[in-house]
C-alpha cells in the first residue's frame, strides 16, 4: 500500500485557505495524489457518535496512505457540548460542530456523514440512549449509510461489548454499527431504502481499540493480539514535510468550539483494529482479498489501462499533456453500468480534468443573499490555463431557467468574464440546515426526505452549470454559486450564497419571566430580505395573555436594514406559560423566521432560519432580599434570569473580595465551575466564610470534581467532598427528604410538581460526603441506581448560611422553569425575616 511517491500538498492548500469555501486550486502533486485516489477502488466507514470522537489519524491514514474513499459516520452534529468560541448552544452549536467536521474532513481527505439522532446529553448507559434516541429511526439510517456508501470495511471507535464504562452515546454507536453490518444486506430490513439504493454486505468490521481498553499499556503490550492489525498512522510523507499524524493533529484543531487545538507530533505511532466480524485479513493489510483494482467493476479494465498508465508516468511539469487521455478514460466511464462507481469516478475524474488544464471555473453573486422571486447578478469567470483546444458552450443557471451560449474558444490564459442576471425560482427553498426544518423529538431530528437522511449539509440550491468542449468531448462541471468580495483586514472571502425570506424577525430575550401581573414592553427586530419591504407586524400570544397593539405597520427601504418594534405584553394574575411569536404580513404573506448567521473563520459563513419566538413564563413567585453579589465562574446566564424576577445582581471580581464588601448584599452567588476557573478564589474563602457567620448567605454552584481535589479542600466552612455523582435523566424522580426545611417552604412551598419540566438533567459533580453540620433537601437518582442526597446542601454557619447545589440551575433557569426559579428565591431568601429561626430545623 505504501507508495513512496504519494504526495499530500492538497493538505497544505487546504491549511493556508482557512477561510472556508474558497475553490481548490490544485497542484500537480496534488493532482497525482488525487490520481492515485481514482485509481483505488476501496471503500473504508468509520463509526463513532459526536463530532471529535473520531480518530483523525486513522482517517487520515485511511484516506492518504491506503487512498481508499473513507467516510466518518458521526451519529450526532455534537448539539449536547459546550461553546469555547462564542455563543451558539443547542442546535445552533450543532450547526457549527458540523461545519467543523467538514472542515476537519478537508484537512484529512475523509468525508462526512450524520444519522438524525440528536445529542441530548449526557447518558450513562445505552439503554438510556437507545430509548431517546428512537432506535429504530437511528439503526435505519446507520444501515442507508452502509447501502449508499458501500464500505469494504467499517472500523468502530467504540467497544460495543461495554456497556456503561463510557458516554451512552458512545457505545450506541458501535452497537447500531454491529447491527447494520447485519442487516444492510437484507432486502427485508427498512424496504423502503431500496426505492433509491442496493443492499450491501460489507466485507468486514473492526474496533478500534487501545491500551486504556486494558488498563495499562503493560497489560495491552502482554494482550493477545492475533485478531487484531497493526497500522503505523505515523508514517512520513516526504514530498508534502508531513507526517499522517501531523495532518490529523490540523485536522483535529479544526474542533475550536471544543477547544481541540492542539500540537502536532511525529514519529512512528501504532494504531491497531481488532476484527469483529468477517474474515482476518492477510498481510496486514485491512482490504486484503477485496479487488480495490479498476476490474472491481465491469467494463472499468479500459478506463483503468489508461488511468494507471497516466499514474505510472505522471507530468509534474505540465500535467495538461494527460488531459486527451483523462477526457478519453472519461468516456469510457460513461459506459460502466454500476452506478456507485460511475458516479464517485466521474466525478473524482472531472476534477482531475479541471485541474489538470488548469481551467478556472466560477460563479460569483453581486451580494451575499437573495430571496425567492429576486433578481440576482451574477458573474462568470472562465479561464483555461492550458493550449488545449477548450470551448465554452455554454452555461446554465439552476437547472436551465436561465442560460448564456458564448460558444467561445479559449485561448490559453485569456480571461473570460461574463454577467448573466437571473430570476431565483418563488419555488427555491430557503437556505437552511435541513434538519432543522421541521421540529424533531428530544432525540432524533425530523427529516422526511429520505434522499436528504446522511447528508452532512443542505445541497446549494442555486448552481451554475459550464458545458465545456475539450478536445471533441463535451463535459459539464457544477459550481456552487458563491459570493466573492474582499475586506481590508482579511483579504478575499468566499461565502456561499444564501436564499432568504423577505423578512426575518427575532425578539433578543429567549425567555420572558413575569413576577408580577405587571405589563411588559417587548421588543421586535424586523429585517428586510429585500429592498422595499412594507406590510405589518403581530404577536402571536397564548389564550389569557394580551397584547397591544394587534398590528403594528413597518417600511424597510433598504435590503438588510433592521427596525425595531414594541409591544406591551400584559400577563395573567395566575401561573401560566407559552410562546409569543412574532408573524409579519407583506403582501398577504406570512413570514415567522428569525434569521441567525454563524460566521467564523474557520468555516464558511452559515445562515440558519429558527422559528422566531420567545417564552414568555409568568409565575407566582415571592422573594426576601434585593442585592446578590455574583462571582461569575466558566460562564452562565443565571445573573440574567435573576434579574427576571426582580433580584439586582451585581458581579464582582475576586480581587474585590475584601473584608466588609460583601456587608452589603442579602447574598453571594458562585457562578458555575468558579472554583475551577478562578484560582485565587480559593484565598478568598476567609472573607467569603466571615461574610456567612455574620449572617451572609453564600450559595456555591456546581464544580467539577477530579483532577482539581486541592481547589476544594476549603470550598466550604465544614467538610464536603465533591464527586462525580450525576443525575442525567431530567424526569428522574425527586423526593422531598427536609420537608420542614425553609428552603423547600418560603417564602415558596416547594411541591415534587416543582421538578416537573425541567431540561437536559437534573444536576450533576454532586457532593458524595458531607459533615453532620449540612441538611441534604432533596433525593433523587437515574434509574437502576441508588437515589443520591447531595444535590443541594445547606448548613448553618455563625448567623447566617452556606448553600452547595449541584442542581442546573444554570439550564434550567434560562430555559424558565418555574420550579427552578422557586427553589431559587427560596435560597437567596434563607434567613430572611420570620423564618430565621427554623433555619436549623432538619427534615
Ligand atoms: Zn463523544
Amino acid at each position: 500500500m505504501r507508495n513512496p511517491w504519494v504526495l499530500f500538498l492538497c493538505i497544505v492548500v487546504s491549511v493556508s485557505n482557512l477561510v472556508a469555501q474558497k475553490p481548490d486550486k490544485p497542484s500537480s502533486s496534488e493532482i497525482y495524489h488525487d490520481l492515485q485516489k481514482l485509481n483505488f477502488l476501496g471503500t473504508a466507514l468509520y463509526v463513532a457518535a459526536h463530532p471529535d470522537d473520531e480518530n483523525t489519524s486513522l482517517i487520515s491514514y485511511l484516506s492518504n496512505e491506503a487512498n481508499a474513499r473513507t467516510v466518518y459516520l458521526s451519529m450526532t452534529r455534537g448539539d449536547g457540548g459546550q461553546n469555547l468560541i462564542g455563543p451558539e448552544l443547542r442546535e445552533l452549536l450543532g450547526v457549527l460542530r458540523t461545519q467543523e467536521l467538514l472542515a476537519a474532513r478537508r484537512i484529512d481527505g475523509g468525508e462526512q456523514r450524520f444519522t438524525r439522532a440528536n445529542d441530548f446529553g449526557f447518558s450513562k448507559h445505552p439503554n438510556e440512549t437507545l430509548k431517546i434516541w428512537d432506535k429504530d429511526k437511528v439503526l435505519a439510517d446507520v444501515v442507508w449509510t452502509i447501502r449508499q456508501i458501500k464500505p469494504d470495511v467499517i472500523i468502530n471507535r467504540f467497544n460495543h461489548r461495554t456497556p456503561g464504562s463510557t458516554h451512552g452515546h458512545h457505545t450506541s454507536s458501535a452497537m447500531l454499527s454491529m447491527e447494520a453490518f447485519d442487516l444492510a444486506n437484507d432486502p427485508n430490513a427498512y424496504p423502503e431504502q431500496l426505492d433509491h439504493t442496493t443492499t450491501w454486505q460489507p466485507k468486514r468490521i473492526f474496533y478500534n481499540t487501545s491500551w486504556w481498553q486494558y488498563g495499562s499499556r503493560e497489560n495491552f503490550e502482554a494482550a493477545d493480539k492475533s485478531g487484531m492489525l497493526k497500522l503505523d498512522v505515523g508514517v512520513y510523507y516526504p514530498d508534502l514535510g508531513l507526517s499522517n499524524n501531523e495532518i490529523a493533529a490540523l485536522a483535529r484543531s479544526q474542533h475550536l468550539c471544543q477547544g481541540f487545538g492542539m500540537m502536532t507530533s511525529r514519529g512512528t505511532s501504532e494504531e491497531y483494529i481488532e476484527l469483529l466480524k468477517g474474515d482476518m485479513p492477510k498481510n496486514n493489510d485491512l482490504f486484503d482479498g477485496i479487488n480495490t483494482t479498476w476490474s472491481r467493476v465491469a467494463g472499468g479494465e479500459p478506463v483503468g489501462a489508461i488511468l494507471n498508465n497516466i499514474e505510472a508516468n505522471f507530468n509534474f511539469k505540465d500535467p495538461s499533456v494527460h488531459v486527451p487521455e483523462l477526457v478519453k478514460a472519461y468516456q469510457l466511464l460513461q459506459n460502466v453500468k454500476e452506478p456507485y462507481w460511475q458516479e464517485l469516478k466521474s466525478k473524482q475524474l472531472k476534477d482531475i480534468i479541471l485541474a489538470s488544464a488548469g481551467l478556472y471555473l466560477e460563479a460569483s453573486a453581486e451580494e451575499g443573499s437573495t430571496t425567492p422571486g429576486s433578481t440576482t447578478k451574477v458573474n462568470l469567470e472562465v479561464v483555461n490555463r492550458s493550449r488545449l483546444p477548450i470551448s465554452l458552450k455554454k452555461v446554465e443557471l439552476i437547472g436551465g431557467n436561465t442560460s448564456i451560449s458564448p460558444n467561445s474558444t479559449l485561448q490559453n490564459n485569456e480571461k473570460q468574464n461574463l454577467e448573466i442576471s437571473f430570476e431565483v425560482p418563488v419555488s427555491t427553498a430557503y437556505t437552511s440546515p435541513y434538519w432543522l426544518n421541521k421540529a424533531g423529538t428530544l432525540g432524533t431530528y425530523a427529516v422526511n426526505d429520505q434522499l436528504l437522511i446522511g447528508k452532512p449539509e443542505t445541497p446549494s440550491a442555486l448552481t451554475a452549470t459550464f458545458f465545456l468542449n475539450i478536445g471533441g468531448t463535451e463535459i459539464a462541471f457544477d459550481k456552487p454559486v458563491v459570493h466573492r468580495f474582499s475586506k481590508p483586514e482579511k483579504g478575499e472571502l468566499y461565502e456561499p450564497l444564501a436564499v432568504l425570506p423577505a423578512a426575518t424577525s427575532r425578539i433578543d430575550e429567549k425567555v420572558l419571566i413575569f413576577a408580577t401581573a405587571e405589563s411588559k414592553d417587548i421588543n421586535v427586530k424586523v429585517r428586510a430580505g429585500k429592498n422595499n419591504v412594507a406590510g405589518n407586524v403581530s404577536l402571536k400570544h397564548p389564550a389569557g395573555w394580551s397584547v397591544t397593539p394587534a398590528n403594528i405597520p413597518i417600511n424597510i427601504p433598504q435590503k438588510g436594514q433592521e427596525v425595531t418594534v414594541t409591544f406591551k405584553v400584559t400577563p395573567p394574575n395566575s401561573d401560566s406559560e407559552g410562546i409569543i411569536a412574532p408573524l409579519v404580513t407583506i403582501g398577504g404573506k406570512t413570514f415567522g423566521k428569525e434569521l441567525v448567521e454563524i460566521n467564523y473563520d474557520h468555516i464558511p459563513k452559515q445562515s440558519i432560519l429558527m422559528p422566531s419566538e420567545a417564552k414568555i413564563v409568568r409565575m407566582n413567585i415571592q422573594k426576601s432580599g434585593e442585592h446578590i453579589a455574583y462571582i461569575m465562574g466558566a460562564g452562565d446566564e443565571v445573573p440574567e434570569s435573576l434579574e427576571q424576577i426582580g433580584y439586582q445582581v451585581h458581579l464582582i471580581d475576586t480581587d474585590d473580595l475584601q473584608p466588609g464588601v460583601l456587608d452589603k448584599y442579602d447574598a453571594v452567588v458562585m457562578g458555575i465551575r468558579a472554583y475551577n476557573v478562578l484560582d485565587d478564589l480559593k484565598y478568598k474563602q476567609p472573607v467569603l466564610f466571615e461574610y456567612v457567620k455574620n449572617g451572609g448567605t453564600m450559595i456555591v454552584q456546581y464544580n467539577t470534581a477530579g483532577r482539581w481535589a486541592s481547589q476544594f479542600e476549603n470550598i466550604a466552612p465544614y467538610d464536603l467532598t465533591l464527586s462525580r455523582d450525576r443525575v442525567t435523566d431530567e424526569n428522574s424522580e425527586v423526593k422531598i427528604v427536609a420537608p420542614n426545611n425553609p428552603l423547600v417552604n418560603y417564602p415558596n412551598a416547594i411541591k415534587e410538581s416543582d421538578f416537573d419540566g425541567w431540561v437536559q438533567e437534573r444536576g450533576l459533580y454532586f457532593p458524595s460526603q458531607w459533615s453532620s453540620e449540612f441538611t441534604p433537601i432533596l433525593s433523587m437518582g437515574d434509574e437502576g441506581e441508588s437515589a443520591t442526597e447531595g444535590s443541594i446542601l445547606v448548613a448553618p454557619y455563625g448567623e447566617g448560611h452556606y448553600i452547595y447545589t449541584g442542581l442546573s440551575f444554570f439550564r434550567e433557569l434560562p430555559a424558565g422553569v418555574s420550579g427552578a426559579y422557586k427553589l431559587f428565591a427560596n435560597m437567596l431568601s434563607i434567613g430572611k425575616s420570620e423564618v430565621k429561626k427554623e433555619s436549623n430545623v432538619k427534615g
